[in-house]
């Protein structure tokens, strides 16, 4: 079965963001757990998780149905100690954050070498970070999101997320969500079905499908390869509705959350909508 949803609104609580994902009719759902940009956050209240937890039922989602997504300030990577260690306090705070919700990932992006070192030794500072924020938590299984490979950015190569997970000690919570969106920009074709193959099986072939824990559904402004990071609306932009029709169709991708992040969420309901309409309709 497919679980496709979005990355709704958490304002007002997180509580809210599960009844927001009812109202358009999503089988799974992203959130932020905090204000995405900035560093510290309240602690979550134990009235706020109850709720959280009840409107989770009301929706009958399951934990493995949310992709709780960190804030956009963390850099594992970052070349500077104190930096890093900035990053991964927040880190483990936003693991926290997921357990104290009942939930079992957290999506992020992989880290920036700022042109200050190489990528390898960045990648590798990365998963040292991972390593020290999986050991003094539980149960919440760290997501590597792939990347545009806009700026600085690492993770736009199936061959850095490899990387990390081979440096990650405790490989059953390490996992990787693929954004569509990332994945072209970042110059791997999905538009027709061989190149959807290719790319696919390239992902097969470097990390795993059995790391892949869940994806970002976006269609993308920029061109094939333009290493920038802008989503668009399914069939609006570059990639165009046939990818969708494959990912729709693709068994590889059941029981995993299938999140859009695309830039109208006014008609997210109906992206929903078009997504199931897709399935068997190859
Ligand atoms: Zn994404
Ligand atoms: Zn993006």
């Amino acid at each position: 079965m497919k679980y496709f949803g979005a990355h709704v609104s958490a304002s007002g609580g997180v509580e809210n963001a599960p009844l927001n994902a009812i109202a358009i009719g999503a089988k799974a759902f992203a959130l932020f757990t905090k204000n995405q940009r900035q560093w510290v956050a309240k602690p979550l209240t134990d009235a706020s998780i109850t709720a959280f937890k009840e409107n989770m039922k009301k929706g009958g989602f399951r934990a493995q149905d949310v992709l709780p997504h960190d804030s956009y300030l963390i850099n594992l990577g970052h070349p500077e100690v104190e930096a890093r260690e900035k990053s991964l306090r927040a880190f483990i705070d936003e693991l926290e954050r997921c357990q104290q919700l009942g939930l079992c990932y957290l999506n992020f992006h992989p880290g920036s070498h700022l042109n200050q070192i190489d990528e390898e030794a960045s990648l590798n500072l990365i998963a040292d970070s991972i390593n020290h924020a999986l050991s003094c938590t539980e149960g919440v299984t760290a997501v590597i999101e792939n990347t545009a490979g806009q700026g600085t950015n690492l993770g736009h190569r199936f061959e850095h997320l490899a990387h990390i997970i081979d440096k990650v000690e405790d490989k059953s919570r390490i996992g990787i969500c693929l954004d569509t969106c990332h994945t072209f920009a970042a110059g791997y074709d999905l538009r027709d079905r061989k190149t959807y193959d290719e790319t696919m099986a390239e992902f097969e072939r470097i990390v795993g499908f059995k790391y892949l824990k869940a994806m970002h559904i976006n269609d993308s402004k920029p061109k094939l390869g333009s290493r920038v990071d802008r989503h668009h609306s399914l069939g609006k932009g570059e990639i165009g509705l046939d990818t969708f029709r494959y990912i729709a169709n693709d068994s590889r991708l059941e029981d995993m959350p299938l999140v859009l992040e695309t830039i109208d969420s006014d008609i997210w309901d109906k992206e929903i909508e078009l997504l199931y309409s897709f399935i068997a309709d190859t």
